[in-house]
């Protein structure tokens, strides 16, 4: 189905079923009337995503391009081996995987693939930062295998590299990952490498988040220290939901392959095969360049708006995409911040910081990131306004009139930009695009 047929059908559905067509509507228009601030979300592009639902999705892919269970699969394999090649263009990778279903299956592929059960592995504790498929207690990765879990130093918030050596010397893991789900840092993959070396171990690195700035060079990339690298595609890659992508050195490759299919997943969706080669061409371009540059200089102008109304910057800024808050010299708490800032048109996630105090019920900090406006076309000034309005919204909660305006000012920014800026787009259908997707009424 192309894209406009998906449109069309949507008008069919808004008379065979409206009750959902119409939460469709609506969530169209609260994206597009509030300001979107959570690190971990983004616009997909429309051309990444036009493949989504696409004919490919009729297909059953189950295998690998050239060794698949069903026939007919030829133009399926030419779709995932175009992909396959591009994204080890995008990274300078020797090998890839992009079939697992999301970031978290990609993740249980490297372990499985790599490790056996009850094998050691030193990952970043949750509660710092980490990501729950690093080992935490209830997850799979953490019944399955032992993980042993470094922190951030209580003074500099960040990543201690002595603590991580000592650990590595004392427990002998098989494996040491980093990268992080609320950590506003680069981190020293050259340092975690020549651990891994002292002991042997398995270097990964989870990108999820970041990896967008590393496709688009704004950030240094783990790709030549790493034995594997996994990602997701919905966070700052701006790429279809739905997905995770592997990369790793070349002997490596059978063994990540089979973690994926047949140990975690049956076949794939080979529409999402397909989407992911345009969202790999998409990172080609020069223009994802100045995305990846914008977003970096958009979360810095959003941390001083915010630094500037007297909230507390976790490690004192952001090299990344992400802010992370302590909010509790302006309010009670995070899930406060978080309740009151929705109310205003200002979507946010309440977060755990660095050795809390509070409930993770609760949390004494805020998460937010600059990818979802950068890509509706916000830059540094409206940025930084933002990060004082959201301030001066947290400590203004009893003043209704306050709290009024600010809700009128969110509006009025957050309708004045389209879902996606086509200044992101390839000059070649910049104005065939701006025709089709920039003219919002909803
Ligand atoms: C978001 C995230 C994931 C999981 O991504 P999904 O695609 O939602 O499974 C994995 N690792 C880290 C560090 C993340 O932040």
């Amino acid at each position: 189905m192309s894209n406009s047929t998906k449109q069309d059908a949507v008008k069919l559905l808004d008379v065979f079923d409206p009750e959902m067509s119409g939460l469709l509507h609506r969530e169209e228009k609260r994206q597009f009337e509030t300001i979107g601030l959570i690190a971990s979300e983004n616009v997909v592009s429309p051309l990444a995503s036009a493949l989504e639902g696409s004919a490919f999705t009729n297909k059953n892919t189950e295998g690998y391009p050239g060794k698949r269970f069903v026939g007919g699969c030829q133009l399926a394999d030419q779709a995932e081996l175009l992909a396959i090649e591009r994204v080890k263009k995008v990274f300078g990778a020797e090998h890839a995987n992009i079939q697992s279903g999301n970031a978290t299956i990609a993740n249980m592929a490297v372990l499985t693939g790599l490790l056996k059960k009850g094998d050691t592995f030193l990952a970043l504790e949750l509660d710092n930062g980490g990501h729950l498929s690093h080992g935490a207690k209830f997850h799979y990765s953490g019944r399955e295998f032992n993980a042993l879990h470094y922190g951030v130093n209580k003074e500099t918030e960040r990543i201690d590299m002595d603590q991580i050596r000592q650990m590595a010397l004392e427990n002998k893991p098989k494996l040491i990952v980093t990268g992080a789900s609320s950590y506003p840092r680069t981190i020293e993959y050259k340092a975690f490498r020549e651990i891994c070396d002292e002991v042997g171990a398995y270097f990964w690195v989870d990108c999820a988040h970041d990896c967008g700035l590393i496709a688009g060079g704004a950030i240094p990339s783990p790709v030549p220290y790493a034995d594997v690298v996994t990602m997701s595609t919905q966070k700052t890659l701006r790429g279809p939901r739905g997905c995770g992508v592997i990369l790793c050195r070349k002997e490596l490759g059978q063994k990540i392959d089979r973690g994926v299919f047949p140990r975690l997943q049956g076949g794939p969706k080979g529409d999402m095969l397909a989407a992911r080669g345009v969202l790999f061409q998409e990172l080609l371009q020069p223009e994802f360049k100045e995305y990846a540059k914008q977003v970096c200089l958009n979360a810095k102008a959003l941390a001083s708006g915010c630094k500037d109304e007297g909230m507390r910057l976790i490690t004192g800024g952001t090299d990344t995409h992400m802010v992370m808050l302590d909010v509790t010299p302006v309010i009670a708490n995070g899930q406060e911040a978080e309740t009151l800032l929705c109310s205003l048109g200002i979507i946010t996630n309440k977060n755990m910081i660095p050795y809390d105090t509070l409930p993770p019920s609760l949390g004494s900090g805020l998460r937010i990131g600059s990818p979802t406006m950068t890509t509706r076309g916000a830059k540094e000034e409206e940025m930084y306004n933002i990060g004082r309005m959201l301030g001066r919204g947290l400590k203004n909660k009893d003043n209704p009139a306050v709290l009024d305006e600010i809700r009128q000012e969110v509006y009025k920014i957050a309708t004045s930009h389209p879902m996606f800026s086509s200044e992101w787009v390839s000059p070649v259908i910049r104005e065939e695009f701006e025709k089709m997707y920039c003219h919002q009424a909803y």
